[in-house]
């Protein structure tokens, strides 16, 4: 049986910077407002490292001082004043690419321009991009929606998630001659269009395809979508330790296709599955879509860049915790080690 997965499998980047934030984060008192990621095992995993995940700032167990992790999505500008109100130490994990759409509908709003966000209403991304426009922006997912709005200056940015193909045929149709200025952003990310390009071209290639992601993840939705256009065998998957493998078990060419807040583990937990019902010796196959493959993709550039700014913006929320009342550095205690290897450590925690 031959295994043929995208080279951007596992967490995108946007994830990885929030989760290892996450993890980093010192003692109690840390929240979340929204689950982190689309994918419940790491979400446990990170609730039994203390993060509490809450619904809103008005959450009773919230105190001054406490520390408020912003998700990938980004949150509404009164979210962070309301948590600046609230003396809460705020770390920022809203992606880079959704940050760029924030400054753009709060920069374009400012200059008078109508706010158009091509995407769904009702995601929490476009909730917070909406909540830095004052809340102005007209949402619309549809062609024959964006020709009915009526304006002057249009601004017009897209949800990170959105479908690359159909953004482009909408903008394609749109009539802008009645419209004295209009500035089109296509802020997409560049992982998704990265991933909707490798699952077009695995489900083109495969007999069945696997595809990885939380049942709410919307660019996992997206990438299901797409393989259902080009092949009848889809499988979408949660969690691949719940898959009945036998389904696929008769395939020759099976693609793995993964959201982007799905973790490589869970690649290999596939692979497992599959060995469990077919004697067949496994192969594995990389795909990258071609013109991405000439390039060092833009999304690794960007990466790059912010990795250092990342660092920086981390570094300045981590400053702002108040350390502990009962230790001070260099004081010497006793912890037990939870967990260790042949390399060293892993973690020591729980202070005896
Ligand atoms: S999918 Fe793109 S926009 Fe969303 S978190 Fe990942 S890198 Fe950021």
């Amino acid at each position: 049986m031959k295994v043929i997965v995208g080279k951007n499998c596992g967490f995108c980047f946007g994830v990885k910077r929030a989760i290892k934030c996450a993890e980093q984060l010192p003692g109690k008192g840390n929240y979340i407002l929204g689950e982190i990621i689309h994918n419940e095992r790491v979400n446990n995993s990170l609730k039994e490292k203390g993060l509490i995940t809450i619904d809103s700032l008005d959450d009773d167990r919230l105190s001054k001082g406490d520390t408020l992790l912003i998700r990938t999505h980004g949150e509404p500008k009164s979210t962070f004043n309301k948590a600046s109100e609230m003396e809460l130490n705020v770390v920022d994990c809203t992606c880079p690419f959704v940050k760029d759409i924030q400054e753009k509908v709060s920069k374009y709003h400012s200059l008078g321009y109508t706010i158009a966000i091509l995407g769904n209403e009702n995601h929490p991304e476009i909730i917070g991009i909406n909540g830095w426009c004052d809340n102005s922006a007209i949402i619309v997912s549809s062609f024959e929606d964006l020709s009915k709005i009526k304006a002057e200056k249009l601004c017009i940015v897209v949800q990170t998630t959105f479908s690359e193909k159909k953004f482009d045929e909408i903008i394609k149709k749109f009539d802008t001659s009645n419209i004295k200025t209009v500035d089109i952003f296509k802020t997409i990310c560049y992982t998704t269009i990265e991933r909707q390009k490798e699952a077009e071209i695995i489900s083109k290639n495969c007999d069945a395809v696997i595809v990885l992601g939380g049942s709410n993840s919307n660019n996992t939705e997206k990438l299901f979508e797409i393989c259902k256009k080009n092949c009848k065998n889809i499988f979408r998957v949660v969690d691949p330790l719940d898959f009945n493998y036998d389904l696929i078990k008769n395939f020759y060419k099976v693609g793995i296709v993964f959201g982007a807040s799905t973790p490589y583990s869970q690649f290999q937990e596939v692979v497992q599955g599959m060995e469990k019902v077919t004697e067949e010796i496994i192969t594995t196959e990389t795909v990258v879509s071609e013109d991405l493959a000439k390039k060092d993709t833009v999304s690794e550039a960007v990466a790059k860049e912010e990795k250092k700014s990342f660092k920086s913006e981390m570094e300045a929320a981590f400053n702002n915790i108040k350390p502990s009342k009962d230790y001070r550095i260099g004081q010497i205690v006793s912890a037990r080690i939870s967990s260790a290897n042949e390399a060293g450590l892993i973690h020591s925690a729980a202070l005896l």
